[in-house]
């Protein structure tokens, strides 16, 4: 029985990573999500479900279009094949509880969310908004998410999040008198906060911002890219946030008893 329902919630994520490719291209072009159905990039010609099956179609047209023969994006099955993965391993770690449906669709947001800023380096109002108000409702209404009074602790966690980016903002325009980061990044951080909440949201951003760095002295001492260069923080944030659903509290529990708070 149980891998029935492993194997279903994998092909629901491939299905939702099916879809977040269509977010990722048509969205900051201006495209409509829903009109014209997918075609192929180089032949134009209309795309069958035979076509568009998460992952398999990918394998078995290895990775080619079936009219014209144009090479397929490895993003597209890349992202379908992770979205999926990630989604049967939410199933396993939280099983059949409201956090189930709840974390699939956060992490749906933060994946387009981190990819689309990979590719564009922005982070795009039009989804973290109605990303952020769709938290607030959830907040508000599902109960004990985070074994905590949710609507307060979220409204908390989204305003520890913004002041604390609005700070690095700041301190970065004082000390290197240039733009590190958008406001973008605020926005993000209360979408976090309001998923989060408190004091998860400190763990979202310590991971956020130790990933970031150690990918930056990395990237300096490899000579990829100076310090002057701007990294994709959005992508730091988003990938911090799904490790703060699953494991926020063990981690903030682990750092407390570490420095001895607890
Ligand atoms: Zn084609």
């Amino acid at each position: 029985m149980e891998i029935i329902f492993i194997i279903f919630f994998g092909l629901l994520g491939a299905c939702i990573g099916s879809f977040l490719n269509v977010v990722i291209d048509r969205l900051p072009a201006g495209k409509s999500l829903a009109y014209p159905p997918s075609s192929c990039d180089a032949c134009q010609h209309r795309l069958s479900w035979l076509d568009m099956f998460p992952v398999f179609s990918y394998i078995f047209l290895r990775g080619r279009c079936r009219y014209c023969g144009a090479k397929i994006p490895i993003r597209v099955m890349l992202v379908e094949l992770g979205t999926g993965l990630l989604t049967a391993f939410l199933y396993i770690h939280f099983r059949l509880v409201w956090m189930l449906p709840v974390s699939i669709g956060y992490s749906a947001v933060l994946i387009a969310i981190g990819l689309i800023d990979l590719k564009h380096q922005l982070i795009f109002p039009a989804i973290v908004f109605p990303a952020a108000i769709f938290a607030l409702i959830v907040n508000f209404f599902v109960p004990n998410l985070f074994n905590l009074h949710n609507f307060l602790f979220g409204l908390l966690g989204a305003a520890v999040g913004a002041a604390f980016l609005l700070l690095v903002m700041l301190l970065y325009l004082v000390l290197r008198k240039r733009e590190g980061m958008g406001l973008g990044d605020v926005y993000m951080a209360v979408m976090m906060g309001f998923m989060v909440g408190f004091p998860n949201i400190i763990v979202a951003l310590f991971v956020a911002i130790l990933m970031g760095g150690l990918m930056a002295i990395f990237l300096v001492i490899f000579k990829k890219k100076s310090t002057k260069d701007m990294i994709p923080f959005g992508d730091f944030l988003a990938i911090s946030t799904i490790i703060t659903l699953v494991w926020g509290s063990p981690i903030l529990h682990w750092y407390l008893h570490w420095v001895k708070l607890e």
